[in-house]
């Protein structure tokens, strides 16, 4: 899947050199230490010529013996330490970009991860940061090393004999066209597979994700063919990628060789006319013979690239989604434990451009303390209000304050920290209870912690459970009911001691003893805190000191429940299908 940036970013070596430069001297030492191997490797051929010479000649061999010992294990020993030095410094460039990226996408705005998949940017965090390792290694290192060798080989040719290297960079160039055309299909091959394997991961996403919901509705064969069809794609480009990587080994090969022919034809006929010597005809042949290695290891390196810029891009692209700004733009105002005002003033948002308004001109008021309802069809937009506040969008244009100051002027952390927030569907995450409890405030002491757990009605669920609050509640907490959820959502914003404490239809699933306790506790906190709920259930807002009645993204009417009753027809038509006409 394509992230779609607006703009194209800067080349992928540049962001491999930023993941590379903060280990660029162990990739030297390990590269060095690579050059080390070969050196010490080309010297055995010299120390056994040596040894067989003495043992023609009847001479004692302990000294070549004892060299040739020291140069066998100095070769392994060298070998050994360079690659492990090679590969940690790739493992760590590969850490880098890891933590980079997990860090970046906990930093996303809202409006980029409702856009994105999950499961794809994942893929781009674990998979694709995986290819950076062969990319730094292979690539990296082959280019240097193998372009050095190059380099000495050719400037040894020249010495040679300049004409016939002339000819043999002519064969080279002539292949080096045909890698031109070969390498990029690489790429485009590399860069499909991974964007296959990103569209798997989000297929899985998706369906380990609601596995319930599949199997209840028969629906595992066609998710099966879903995430087949998504790993045969990675599969086929994949192979198309292998295609195109045997080729161009194979072309460098075959060049090399159509190179040693032509220079045989060539050579032989200044030979024959006597401008050169039979000597350094063979000579040059030798030089050819090794020019092989380090071509080979260069076409490698190319190849090997086109795969990571692949996966290079795909990272890039995730790091340019938008991120939030979590500076403060103004000084800060004195840290404060008080109650929180909110206001909406002429409040206009849709959550994309191509989307309808949902706020239409919202405003309301509401002063530190005391609960303020907000009721209304579903699709009214009072979700949307809450999101407004937490800043997880921005709205087009009017202005939304906590204590009279702007959102958009607060630090993100402090803004946050001042509200406790308990969404609609009250998430709980995977881990133990003990964990989701203290998400928002690690630091709770023993006793405050059993306090909330009183209030909300959980004490009784945790002596239940042999393992208490380290019972793990499963992934999305479905070892838990709807309602215990609920609770240790609220629970969780409960123990953050909100200066504003936000309730998205909080107890919608709780039963009837306890949705008039929570009720009371709510009652209870509305004193100390301001609270803004989110209810269907008229009877959890009866007592409200205030009440916003909202609807297709307008606010209708505010008031109590006894004045709403009188005044506005859609609040008096809510209150009597609830039977509640004349309570409150
Ligand atoms: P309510 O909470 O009053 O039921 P919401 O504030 O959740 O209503 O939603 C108001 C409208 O905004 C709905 O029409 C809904 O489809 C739309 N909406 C909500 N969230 C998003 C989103 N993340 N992206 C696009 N549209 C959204
Ligand atoms: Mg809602």
């Amino acid at each position: 899947m394509s992230l779609a940036p607006t703009e194209p970013g800067p080349p992928p070596w540049r962001l491999l050199l930023g993941y590379v430069a903060p280990h660029r001297w162990s990739l030297l030492t390990g590269a060095l230490l690579s050059l080390l191997t070969g050196a010490t490797g080309l010297l055995l051929p010299l120390v056994a010529r040596e040894l067989i010479d003495d043992l023609a000649h009847d001479r004692t061999i302990t000294g070549a013996l004892l060299l040739m010992s020291v140069l066998v294990v100095a070769n392994a020993s060298v070998g050994a330490l360079g690659s492990y030095v090679l590969r940690r410094t790739a493992e760590s460039v590969v850490l880098g970009a890891r933590k980079a990226l997990s860090s970046y996408l906990l930093r996303l705005r809202i409006p980029a991860v409702d856009r994105s998949e999950p499961g794809d940017l994942m893929a781009r965090i674990t998979s694709d940061t995986t290819l950076l390792r062969e990319v730094t290694t292979d690539s990296l290192v082959g280019l240097g090393t193998g372009g050095l060798t190059l380099v000495a080989t050719v400037v040894m040719m020249g010495l040679v004999d300049p004409v016939l290297l002339a000819v043999t960079l002519a064969v080279v160039l002539g292949a080096g066209t045909v890698l031109g055309v070969i390498v990029p299909r690489i790429n485009q091959a590399s860069r499909r597979a991974q964007d296959a394997v990103g569209v798997m991961g989000a297929s899985l996403e998706r369906v380990l994700g609601a596995l319930r919901t599949v199997k209840a509705s028969g629906a595992e064969h066609r998710e099966e063919l879903t995430l087949h069809t998504a790993a045969e794609d990675s599969w086929r480009q994949s192979v198309r990628a292998a295609k195109w990587s045997a080729a161009a080994g194979n072309t460098a090969g075959l060049a090399m060789q159509s190179a040693f022919i032509t220079v045989l034809a060539v050579g032989g006929a200044r030979v024959a006319t006597g401008v050169i010597d039979i000597g350094t005809l063979v000579a040059f042949l030798l030089y050819v013979f090794y020019l092989m290695a380090p071509i080979q290891q260069v076409v490698g390196a190319i190849t090997q690239y086109q795969t990571g810029a692949a996966a290079l891009t795909r990272i890039q692209e995730a790091l340019r989604l938008p991120a939030e700004e979590r500076a403060p733009a103004a000084p800060l105002p004195e840290e404060s434990a008080e109650p929180a005002a909110v206001a909406f003033h002429d409040v206009r948002f849709r959550y994309a451009d191509d989307l309808p308004y949902v706020h239409h001109g919202v405003s309301f008021a509401v002063p530190p303390r005391g609960m303020t309802a907000f009721v209304g069809p579903s699709g009214a937009g009072k979700t949307t209000v809450f999101s407004l506040i937490e800043r997880f969008y921005d709205p087009e244009s009017g202005v939304i304050t906590l204590d009279g100051r702007d959102v958009a002027e607060w630090e993100l952390p402090r803004l946050r920290s001042a509200i406790g927030y308990v969404e609609q569907d009250a998430p709980v995450l995977s881990g133990s209870l003990r964990d989701n409890l203290l998400l928002g405030n690690p630091d709770t002491d023993e006793a405050a912690l059993a306090r909330v757990l009183k209030t909300t009605r959980l004490d009784g669920l945790v002596a239940r459970l042999p393992a208490g609050l380290d019972t793990l509640v499963g992934h999305r907490g479905t070892r838990l009911s709807g309602g215990e959820r609920q609770r240790v959502a609220i629970a969780r914003a409960l123990l953050r001691r909100p200066r504003l404490l936000l309730l998205d239809e909080a107890t919608s699933q709780l039963d009837a003893v306890n949705e008039a306790a929570l009720r009371d506790t709510v009652a209870d906190v509305a004193r100390a805190t301001t609270v803004l709920v989110v209810a269907h259930r008229l009877s959890t807002v009866t007592m409200a000191d205030r009440i916003v009645v909202m609807d297709a993204g307008r606010v209708r009417a505010v008031g109590t429940h006894r004045e709403l009753v009188a005044a506005d027809p859609l609040y008096a038509e809510l209150a009597a299908t609830q039977f509640l006409a004349t309570a409150g």
